[in-house]
């Protein structure tokens, strides 16, 4: 019996269009770059759409699956045109090396790139182009940006069900499921995609709690129906400015359309009706901080700062949080994740542990959302900054941010990282020493992923509204290609 032949490559990008940095090839090189046997050594074992992959290949002998570049970097500013033009070459050219008979990519689906609002959709195109009428799936990020003629390239689509997003591997395995069902001539399906006419943020789009939770129920019922192969509502990307911005619904049917369709207005009006409950505003920094240390209980109280989550584009560079604390002083041991500075890490290994310098937290980036904190600090560890993921978020993937630097800042432990990236898992802070049980106040700049390691090792998490790269108002950034009548709220 010959093997039939499945080709997968992935691009993932989460690109806000406010954030000043500019993510280059490099980044993506430095992050996640594999083809070939390399991709399958890198993923397996992970809960990620790669790592099911890998599973999907050992599990299905009669596939004969190639890993084309499988690229991904962490959220940042637009990716450089150069670099995605790299990356949609090489899968592009792997694919037509041979005749394949289906083909998945794994995309986050809110990519941006300096001069293109809609890479994904490009590349897509492409791929389509080069396959003709190939079996071809794609799995997306529930933040995706997405419209009718993105999801028209596909035969099949599925995306991230939970936020946090913690079934990336299993969105994967349905779109490989169903790709190979659709390789059989088993399944015909048919989508029908329906936008909400306005743009949230992700402040309140969780999936355990509030209206996305409700929503992402409505679509487990239309999934749970005969003939529905996929119903997904996608909350979007609101930083990255995109003519297709604002949440999605997507259900395809097998074979079905007008079940497509109307499972597709339903879950869109449902989004569309809670419209206020999605548009949150939290406490200022000060605000936050208090009512996290008036919240009862013995574990720590955790502090989040959205505004400057790398995961949703920011910088790891706003100091509004960290001069909250300075004004607050709590009376309980404090510890703040984190600020990008690679000098200031360098300046520290270089002084060495139990070193005083002069240093400057934030406001390096760009003084844009606040000056630099300038202070005396303590170096109080240094660390190679690689880890493997503990908590259910990416769980078991070996995360590296760089060699970091913890420093004693007028009592409060401020980590610092040569690379920018969230502190989503408890083995970020082991990694620097520190006994989660013995804190009292636990900052960090991230937000909804964060609760995935730490709801259980908290005793609350209160988001705060400080000025940054993905703050709660939209009305603070100046979109170019969302439609302009989405903007209005
Ligand atoms: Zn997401």
């Amino acid at each position: 019996m010959s093997k039939k032949k499945l080709a997968v490559a992935r691009m993932w990008y989460e690109g806000n269009s406010f954030s000043p940095s500019i993510t280059d090839l490099g980044i993506f090189q430095a992050r996640e770059w594999a083809e070939g046997a390399a991709a399958i050594e890198l993923y397996r074992g992970t809960a990620t759409e790669m790592g099911a992959v890998v599973a999907f290949a050992e599990a299905h002998p009669d596939w004969e699956v190639t890993f084309l570049r499988c690229a991904g970097a962490p959220p940042g500013g637009p990716v450089a045109d150069d670099a995605f033009k790299v990356i949609e070459a090489e899968i592009l050219s792997g694919l037509m090396r041979q005749n394949w008979d289906a083909v998945y990519l794994s995309l986050h689906g809110a990519m941006i790139t300096v001069s293109n609002p809609t890479p994904d959709f490009d590349l897509l195109r492409g791929v389509r182009e080069v396959i003709g009428r190939t079996p071809f799936a794609a799995s997306f990020d529930l933040h995706a940006n997405l419209c009718a003629e993105m999801i028209g390239q596909l035969d099949m689509a599925t995306g991230y069900k939970t936020y946090p997003h913690i079934d990336k591997d299993v969105v994967a395995t349905q779109a490989l499921t169903c790709l190979a069902a659709l390789a059989k001539g088993s399944i015909a399906p048919v989508s029908a995609v329906a936008k909400v006419p306005a743009i949230y943020t992700s402040f309140n789009m969780r999936t355990t709690d509030g209206p996305m939770a409700e929503v992402a129920a409505l679509a487990a019922e239309w999934r749970a129906k005969p003939d529905v192969l996929e119903a997904t509502v996608f909350g979007g990307f609101a930083y990255g400015d995109s003519p297709f911005a604002g949440p999605t619904a997507l259900v395809i049917t097998d074979d079905e359309p007008a079940l497509a369709r109307e499972a597709a207005d339903a879950l869109a009006a449902a989004m569309a009706a809670r419209r206020a409950q999605f548009e949150i505003k939290p406490p200022a920094p000060a605000e936050a901080i208090a009512q996290a240390l008036a919240t009862p209980g013995s574990k720590p109280a955790a502090v989040t700062d959205p505004a400057d989550n790398p995961l949703s584009g920011g910088i790891g560079d706003t100091p509004g949080l960290l001069r909250a604390l300075l004004d607050a002083k709590p009376a309980v041991p404090t510890v703040f994740g984190f600020f990008w500075d690679p000098e200031l890490v360098a300046r520290a290994r270089a002084a060495g542990v139990g070193a005083t310098i002069r240093a400057s937290f934030g406001g390096r980036v760009s003084d844009k959302f606040g000056a630099p904190v300038v202070a005396d600090a303590t170096v109080l560890a240094l660390t190679d900054g690689r880890f493997r993921n503990v908590g259910p978020y990416d769980h078991h993937l070996e995360v590296d941010v760089g060699p970091t630097a913890m420093f004693d800042l007028a009592g409060i432990r401020v980590i610092v990282t040569s690379g920018c990236q969230t502190p989503n898992d408890p083995a970020y802070f082991d990694l620097h020493g520190i006994d989660l049980a013995e804190v009292g106040l636990l900052c960090v700049k991230a937000k909804n992923h964060f609760r995935a390691g730490f709801t259980d090792l908290t005793r609350c998490i209160v988001e705060c509204d400080a000025p940054g790269p993905a703050g709660v108002s939209l009305a603070h950034y100046d979109f170019r290609y969302a439609p302009k009548e989405l903007l209005g709220g």
